[in-house]
């Protein structure tokens, strides 16, 4: 969450022999400040409890120039926040590595939840939902063509705090050369940037197909590529009890659990997702974002990892 500088002057603490010009120095500096962010309940935003997309008036009549100065450099602060809390990356030495889980010291009941496929109509803000009234952060694997048909449903995954990774433009599983590799990832990681201001370095290959040239050149661009240790199966269409079966049995500290909520019909993995939450917390287990399980990481866990060599686990009703 976005922490604004306490030092940010309240209107109670502005003198009130400044110019009106000062006024309009503050208001404009604010106002530019958050004038690119994207047109949604941004983190900043909601840290002034203000919408974005706006000229944003000050809480004040006047101010000093020393008082625009801190205000300049609260919002310099608060911009270095946002933009550090919209970045996903990882430690270096997960850089340029393959791995389907995390090895986290004294075998931490640490989990991360994924959803593939998204962002996608009805599912995507129905698991949303369930995370939501869990207090759950998960991390989801968006789909270039995908998000391009439903910016607004993305920016509510980002309003809500989660993480996000690139999963491909067009989700295909056929070999690939370096340019088409190339395409794949960066028009996508543009296309998230432009609309959320998310920058990600963490990679699925789609379908988990680890040898068709996307793995290897997301490994040389020195992206984390994250499969696999838990997977709902929902290619096998199992019932909503069948689905809790297939992630809660599987679950172990520092795993990392694949499922969807986009690509098709996912109201099965809406309707199982309460009660893995649940049963995984009556377990002892806590939900982190992928991002920060690769934080809590281990140097060695590419060592001991071994990479998820099954291709399209997750190839199911894909309707695009
Ligand atoms: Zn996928």
């Amino acid at each position: 969450m976005v922490q604004i500088n306490p030092s940010l002057p309240s209107s109670r603490r502005f003198g009130r022999t400044a110019t009106t010009g000062i006024i309009a120095t503050g208001m404009v500096v604010l106002g530019s400040a958050l004038w690119g962010l994207p047109p949604f309940w941004s983190p900043l935003g909601k840290a002034f409890g203000l919408r974005s997309h706006k000229l944003y008036v000050l809480p004040m009549k006047v101010a000093t120039g020393k008082q625009v100065e801190s205000i300049e450099g609260a919002i310099a602060s608060s911009m270095a926040e946002l933009e550090k809390n919209l970045t996903f990356g990882s430690p270096k030495f997960f850089q340029g590595k393959t791995i389907d889980k995390v090895l986290v010291s004294n075998q931490e009941k640490v989990i991360a939840l994924t959803f593939d496929d998204g962002p996608w109509p009805v599912h995507t803000e129905g698991v949303l939902n369930v995370l939501r009234k869990n207090n759950v952060k998960a991390t989801f694997y968006w789909v270039g063509e995908h998000l391009n048909n439903f910016p607004n449903i993305a920016r509510k995954v980002i309003a809500d705090g989660h993480a996000i990774a690139n999963h491909t433009w067009n989700h295909d599983y056929h070999d690939v050369d370096k340019k088409t590799a190339a395409k794949e990832l960066g028009s996508l990681e543009e296309l998230i940037y432009k609309l959320t201001r998310v920058k990600t370095r963490i990679f699925r290959p789609p379908g988990g197909v680890l040898d068709n040239g996307l793995v290897s050149y997301a490994e040389n661009q020195n992206y984390v590529v994250t499969m696999w240790s838990s997977d709902a199966q929902e290619a096998s269409y199992p019932s909503v009890q069948g689905l809790i079966n297939n992630v809660v049995n599987s679950a172990s500290p520092g795993g990392i659990v694949l499922m969807h909520d986009g690509g098709g019909d996912r109201s099965t993995t809406v309707q199982a997702l309460p009660t893995i939450i649940k049963e995984l917390r009556r377990r002892g287990y806590k939900f982190v974002t992928l991002p920060k399980l690769l934080e809590m990481g281990e140097q060695d866990s590419t060592s001991k990892s071994t990479p998820t060599p099954k291709r399209a686990a997750d190839t199911i009703v894909e309707s695009i």
